[in-house]
C-alpha cells in the first residue's frame, strides 16, 4: 500500500510546459514564477544583464548567438505548498518535436503570446502541437504595458487559428502606457498595479467596478470601457469548464505583464487551482495510477554535452508512479530488464543542478547515461516490468547528404552523428549496403541542420560537407521481408535504411508516394517509424 506521505507528495506535485513564440516573454514570465516560488530573490538574476541575451534555461552556445532555447530544461519550486515543475521549450517551430516530446512529460501547458503580435506565423505549427496533444492549455497574453491588439480579437484569433475554445479568467485594463491593471472576473474587482521595476511586491489596490473611486485610479475612459466589456464578456464568451480545460478543448486566458509583474501572481494562482496533480499514463499493461506504489519513469529527453568540460550525456525522465529514491535499483525495460542504479540524479533548481535524493511522480530526473537509453525508455521497479505508450517521431521533412570534409576525422564524424541522432535531434540514415563515410540525415525543421553543424564542429570538433537532398516525404516499409531493390519505383524515389536495417523510401512528391503504391500491389507504407 502507498504510504499517506507518498500519496500527499504526488498530489502537491504540479508538472506543466511553457511554450512560446521567441521573445514573447516565455523567459521573463519564468523567471517571475521562480521569484514568487522564492527559488531566486531578485527579478533579473535569472536573465543577467539586458546585454546578455542568455538565461539559465538556454544551455547551448548556439542558443546564446540566436537568441532562442534550443533545448528544454527543467525547473523546480515550492509555491504555497505545491511543489511546481516547470519544464521550458524551444520557441522556434523547426524544433516542435522536441516541443511535441516535452509535453509528453507533462500535464498541462501554458502558452505565452504577445499581445501585440498575436498568434504568430512561425510559430503556429509549435502551438498545434501542443492542440494535438489534448492537455490542458492555459494562455497567458503578455506585454500589456506595450500597445496591444483588442483583446476580443486575439482571442478570436486564437480560437480561429488554434481550434480551441477560450475563458478569460481577467481582462486588461487599457494597454500600453495606459495599461492599468487586470479585472479578475471570478472575484468581480479591479486590480490596478503602480510599476515598481518588475520586484516581487508590486503594489496594488483592488476596487469594484462602478466604485467612483476607479475614475481616478484607473481612469474616466478605462473605466466605462472595462464596463462595456464586461457586459460583453458575461454575455459571450464560453463558460469556464472544467472538464473542457481538462481535455485541451478550452484554454483559460489570462491578461498581463511579466516584465512589470502586472498579473503574474493572479495567474499562478488561478492557473495552480485549475491545474490538475500528476496523470495516470497508459502502458502495455493497461492505465499507471501516479500513486501506485511501483516506481516508474520514461525518457522524454537526452541531452550531450550540457557541460563541455564534463563531455556528459544527461537523460531526462519523467516519474509516473511511485517514489523514487537515490540508490534505488530500477531494471531498464527496453533494455532487456537490465538492472541498474541511477548513476547521480539530479534536479535542476533555478541556476543550479542538486543531487536529488528523493522524487515523486510529476518530477523530473536527469541522470547520467553512458549511452543506453533511448527517447521513450521504461524504467521501474525490477519485477513489475511494463512499458508506457512510445513517443512518436516526426516525419522528418528536409533532407541532405551529409560527409566529413577531413577524411581522417572519420571516427569522430561516426560518434557524433550517432550520439547527436540518438538524443533524437537529428534523424540519419544510409543508403543500402553503405558505411558510414556519408550520412542521409533528415530533420523537421531546417534550423536543425544548422545546430547540426554547429554541434558538429563545436563538439565532435569536426566540419562536415552539407548537400540538401529534394526529397520532402519519409515512408516507412512495413511489409515483412520485402525486397526495396525489386520494387518498381519512380527513378526520383531513393531506397534509405535506417540505423536498425529497417527500409525507407524518400519520395520527392505526393505524387511518386502514389506511384508507388499503385505500381507495387500490397506495398504497405507508414509515416511513422513503428519500431
Ligand atoms: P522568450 O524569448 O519568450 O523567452 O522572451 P524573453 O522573456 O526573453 O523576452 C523577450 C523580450 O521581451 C525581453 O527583452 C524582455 O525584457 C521583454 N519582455 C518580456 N515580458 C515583457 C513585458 O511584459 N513587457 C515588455 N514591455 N517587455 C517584456
Amino acid at each position: 500500500m502507498p504510504d499517506n506521505k507518498m500519496i500527499e507528495e504526488i498530489n502537491r506535485r504540479r508538472t506543466f510546459a511553457i511554450i512560446s513564440h521567441p521573445d514573447a516573454g516565455k523567459t521573463t514570465l519564468t523567471e517571475k514564477l521562480l521569484l514568487y516560488g522564492g527559488a531566486i530573490t531578485l527579478a533579473g538574476s535569472v536573465k543577467g544583464k539586458k546585454t546578455d541575451r542568455h538565461a539559465v534555461s538556454d544551455w547551448m552556445e548556439i542558443e546564446k548567438q540566436r537568441g532562442i532555447s534550443v533545448t528544454s530544461s527543467v525547473m523546480q519550486f515550492e509555491y504555497e505548498g505545491c511543489c511546481i515543475n516547470i519544464l521550458d521549450t524551444p520557441g522556434h517551430q523547426d524544433f516542435s518535436e522536441d516541443t511535441y516530446r516535452t509535453l509528453m512529460a507533462v500535464d498541462s501547458a501554458v502558452m505565452v503570446i504577445d499581445a501585440a503580435k498575436g498568434v504568430e506565423n512561425q510559430t503556429r505549427k509549435l502551438f498545434k502541437v501542443c492542440v494535438m496533444r489534448h492537455i490542458p492549455i492555459f494562455t497567458f497574453i503578455n506585454k500589456l504595458d506595450r500597445d496591444s491588439r483588442n483583446p476580443f480579437d486575439l482571442l478570436t484569433q486564437i480560437e480561429d487559428e488554434l481550434g480551441i475554445a477560450t475563458c478569460p479568467m481577467n481582462w486588461p485594463i487599457g494597454n500600453g502606457v495606459d495599461f492599468k491593471g487586470v479585472y479578475d472576473r471570478n472575484s468581480r474587482k479591479v486590480i490596478s498595479y503602480t510599476a515598481n521595476g518588475g520586484q516581487r511586491e508590486v503594489e496594488s489596490v483592488e476596487a469594484e467596478p462602478g466604485d467612483p473611486c476607479l475614475d481616478s485610479l484607473i481612469g474616466e475612459a478605462n473605466h466605462r470601457q472595462l464596463s462595456e466589456d464586461i457586459e460583453l464578456l458575461d454575455g459571450a464568451s464560453d463558460e469556464l469548464d472544467l472538464e473542457r480545460v481538462a481535455k485541451g478543448e478550452l484554454s483559460p486566458v489570462f491578461f498581463g505583464s511579466a516584465l512589470n509583474n502586472f498579473g503574474v501572481e493572479p495567474f499562478l494562482e488561478g492557473f495552480l487551482k485549475m491545474t490538475s496533480p500528476p496523470l495516470p499514463r497508459v502502458s502495455d499493461k493497461g492505465i499507471i495510477e501516479p500513486t501506485e506504489d511501483v516506481f516508474s519513469a520514461f525518457v522524454f529527453k537526452i541531452q550531450a554535452n550540457m557541460n563541455k568540460a564534463h563531455r556528459d550525456r544527461l537523460t531526462f525522465m519523467r516519474v509516473c508512479s511511485g517514489k523514487f529514491t537515490r540508490d534505488m535499483e530500477v531494471s531498464h525495460v527496453q533494455g532487456g530488464n537490465k538492472k541498474m542504479r541511477l548513476s547521480q540524479p539530479q534536479q535542476i533548481m533555478a541556476q543550479e543542478r542538486e543531487i536529488i535524493n528523493e522524487a515523486y511522480a510529476g518530477d523530473i530526473i536527469g541522470v547520467f547515461d553512458p549511452g543506453i537509453f533511448s527517447i521513450g525508455d521504461t524504467i521501474c521497479t525490477p519485477g513489475h516490468e511494463f512499458k508506457f505508450e512510445g513517443i512518436p517521431t516526426f516525419a522528418p521533412e528536409h533532407f541532405a547528404r551529409i560527409r566529413h570534409k577531413d577524411t581522417m576525422k572519420r571516427k569522430q564524424f561516426v560518434k557524433g552523428a550517432t550520439q547527436i541522432a540518438q538524443e533524437g535531434a537529428i534523424q540519419i540514415f544510409r543508403e543500402p549496403d553503405s558505411g558510414m563515410e556519408e550520412v542521409i540525415v533528415g530533420v523537421v525543421g531546417m534550423l536543425q541542420f544548422d545546430v547540426f553543424e554547429h554541434r558538429m564542429s563545436t563538439e565532435y570538433n569536426v566540419e562536415i560537407i552539407n548537400e540538401g537532398l529534394p526529397y520532402q516525404y519519409i515512408r516507412w516499409i512495413d511489409n515483412e521481408g520485402i525486397d526495396p531493390k525489386k520494387l518498381n519505383l519512380s527513378s526520383d524515389t531513393k531506397i534509405v535504411q535506417d540505423f536498425k536495417g529497417n527500409y525507407l523510401l524518400l519520395f520527392t512528391s505526393e505524387w511518386n508516394i502514389r506511384w508507388a503504391l499503385e505500381k507495387n500491389e500490397g506495398l504497405l507504407l507508414s509515416e511513422f517509424n513503428k519500431n
